[in-house]
């Protein structure tokens, strides 16, 4: 099943994309992709009530705005430095435990939307990254069961301003949490969409330019790894979500740096997600 919703920014409506490809509106079935859905086996009732309800669903015009294709969930919690050449290419250590740091929630929007480069920034920067989408509430879960509490996977552009993440002080969350550095989607797909989720290409271009390619097979944690591993330290909730972090190919790591600037074009995908393209805009215009 791949989930997603349309419509204008906080007027989304539900939808899913069945098996022809075509966009339908699953209005009808009276919930939104929450955490009250995703906590109660949204998926699978969804998919039981599409088995009568679908051909009077209506199609969604594909010209319309996608939005994230979930509601805004409790907490974003992001992963750093899981890839090693992307730790490398950082200048930091491949870490012995997962690096964990949050991301504003207000950050997230629709996978084609703009990306508004913040006010003051000097360096904007990409990072194509798996996204997993939790299930079923998790707190202190054995890694043999963690599996068990995935709904699902996205596509996640994490983007970040380097100098407020690494140059202000404090915590990354600073050059993580801007409006708009969250583009999620375009679909949500099922588990059963993404059979081996460790085994996925993934990439993103800059104006057309291939600025990173790799595999989810190169995660230094894996996903299971890593449900057992945050869910000792809080509760992830239904619908929240994990983004595993971004292979090696960032604007930080080139020589001499590389930063976005109005009028970029960004494009990435990876493999059974979909693709995204983003338009760099500036603050206030
Ligand atoms: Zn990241």
């Amino acid at each position: 099943m791949k989930l997603i919703r349309a419509g204008k920014p906080g007027q989304e409506r539900p939808g899913v994309i069945d098996s022809a490809g075509n966009w339908l509106d699953v209005s009808a079935f009276g919930e939104d992709y929450d955490e009250a859905f995703f906590g109660s086996d949204g998926i699978q009732r969804l998919s039981a009530w599409l088995e009568h309800h679908a051909p009077a669903c209506p199609p969604i015009p594909e010209d319309t705005r996608l939005g994230p294709p979930l509601r805004r969930p409790s907490k974003i919690v992001c992963v750093g430095l899981n890839y090693a050449a992307h730790a490398r290419e950082s200048g930091m250590a491949v870490p012995s435990e997962p690096v964990l740091f949050f991301k504003a929630t207000s950050a997230i929007c629709g996978p084609n939307d703009n990306l508004v480069i913040p006010r003051g920034s000097r360096k904007t920067d990409w990072e194509v990254e798996l996204g997993v989408v939790i299930g079923k509430q998790a707190s202190y879960v054995e890694e043999k069961d963690a599996m068990d509490h995935v709904a699902g996977y996205v596509l996640h552009n994490d983007y970040s301003e380097r100098a407020f993440q690494l140059e202000q002080g404090g915590q990354w969350v600073k050059g993580k949490s801007c409006d708009t550095f969250a583009p999620i989607g375009p679909w949500l797909a099922s588990p059963e969409e993404i059979p081996d989720p460790h085994k996925l290409e993934l990439w993103l271009k800059v104006n057309g330019e291939l600025m990173q390619q790799s595999t989810t097979a190169d995660l230094i944690f894996g996903i299971p790894h890593l449900i057992s591993y945050i869910s000792r330290f809080m509760s992830l909730l239904p619908g929240d979500l994990i983004s595993t972090g971004t292979p090696f190919g960032v604007g930080l790591g080139l020589t001499p740096p590389r930063y976005l600037k109005p009028g970029d074009v960004v494009e990435l995908g990876i493999e059974g997600l979909g693709t995204a393209r983003q338009k760099a805009i500036a603050y206030g215009t």
